[in-house]
């Protein structure tokens, strides 16, 4: 099978488990950060990383509700090292990072680690809580932390119940120009 009809196999096999202690599945999750990646005009690598920022929730399938019996499933590693397979640095990265960008953003925005939804702040404590300033200088040298902390914000905020945006294959294009080869 190919690997976009694979992915959306994914989303339409495991999707549907809640987001963690939030309002919307996984795939109304992805789709809400992959339609504010589009809507911010962003590249089709990141809009790509976007909708697949947390492929590794559906991969490793823990469960919903992961956060609360205190497990760190170490999503970002798990989504970031399959994409790697199939996706150039520009989607995998971001993926990769988007947990340590949220840790950055606690450390260095006060207004930030204030606006997480209740089930983003406990996860933090599992994620390592704020960056040190050691660990926000090491950030701060990725090539995609940029990418990274703008997919953050789109995640962040992709968590509205109900929300109608466009489905999968609305985003064929950019999987597809975003593969291996074809970046
Ligand atoms: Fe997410």
């Amino acid at each position: 099978m190919p690997l976009v009809d694979a992915v959306f196999r994914l989303f339409a096999e495991r999707g549907s488990g809640l987001y963690f202690g939030e309002a919307v599945t996984e795939t109304e999750h992805a789709l809400q950060t992959a339609h504010l990646a589009e809507a911010a005009d962003a590249a089709p690598a990141l809009v790509a990383a976007a909708l697949l920022h947390d492929v590794g929730h559906l991969l490793h399938s823990l469960g919903e509700d992961v956060a609360d019996r205190g497990i760190d499933g170490r999503h970002e590693d798990v989504g970031a090292a399959w994409l790697a397979r199939h996706f150039g640095p520009a989607v995998a990265d971001p993926v990769r990072l988007h947990v340590a960008a949220k840790r950055y953003l606690c450390a260095t925005e006060p207004a930030y680690l204030a606006g997480l939804s209740p089930a983003s702040r406990r996860s933090l404590e599992l994620q390592g809580g704020p960056f040190t300033d050691a660990e926000q200088a090491a950030f701060r040298a990725e090539p995609h932390r940029e990418a990274a902390l703008a997919l953050r914000r789109w995640d962040d905020a992709a968590k509205v119940p109900g929300l109608a945006v466009p489905g999968v294959e609305h985003y064929r294009p950019h999987l597809e120009a975003a593969l291996k080869g074809n970046a």
